[in-house]
């Protein structure tokens, strides 16, 4: 398929969902690009997954800032690679270092660089232990087996949207709660229905 047409079809899956996230966060060593950077020389050129840069580009069209979250023990590799590909200026957070917490590091720090809170975030990696450590931050977390792709995206939009719709849900019941001091009649908010 061709970036055009993957970036298109990225644009109609994200028309499906009434609610997308403020910020999607990739991690990059076998998620945006397949191999670990720190095997690599910087002379390299690298590539990405095939439809790494089209999904990039079509969250950038639909005002969906990117961000990036990695472990790599090396940043500077990474970041000429970024440069190279030309994705440098794209991230609106770029957090590349080593650290023996789940990536729930990098989280805070993103959380605080952007102001987006957790659960307006998605996050893609292929590491399961990441997956687990950041989705109990309240992170839409979304494993991916060959990199970013598009049924990964429509994946994690189909995640993002259901967990969304549980908080809300949930905002409902508390908002009823709080308004029903008067009317015993009201249903306990933690009732299974
Ligand atoms: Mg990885």
């Amino acid at each position: 398929m061709g970036d055009e047409r993957v970036k298109n079809e990225a644009l109609e899956i994200m028309g499906l969902f009434q609610v997308l996230p403020r910020l999607v966060v990739f991690d990059l060593d076998y998620t945006l690009w397949p191999f670990y950077c720190e095997c690599r020389s910087k002379r390299e050129m690298p590539s990405l997954y095939p439809q790494a840069k089209s999904i990039l580009n079509a969250l950038k069209d639909k005002g969906i800032d990117v961000a990036i979250a990695s472990r790599s023990p090396t940043a500077d590799i990474a970041k000429t690679f970024l440069d190279k590909l030309g994705l440098k200026s794209m991230f609106v957070a770029q957090e590349i270092f080593s650290s023996w917490t789940h990536k729930t590091e990098h989280f805070q720090k993103i959380n605080r660089r952007t102001g987006v809170p957790f659960n307006a975030m998605l996050f893609f990696d292929d590491e399961d232990r990441n997956i687990q450590g950041v989705s109990k931050m309240g992170v839409t977390s979304i494993l991916v087996g060959n990199g970013v792709t598009l049924g990964a995206l429509r994946q994690g939009l189909t995640e993002f949207s259901q967990n969304w719709g549980a908080l809300e849900r949930n905002k409902q019941k508390w908002k009823n709660w709080g308004s029903s001091e008067t009317n015993e009649q009201n249903e306990c908010p933690f009732s299974v229905t």
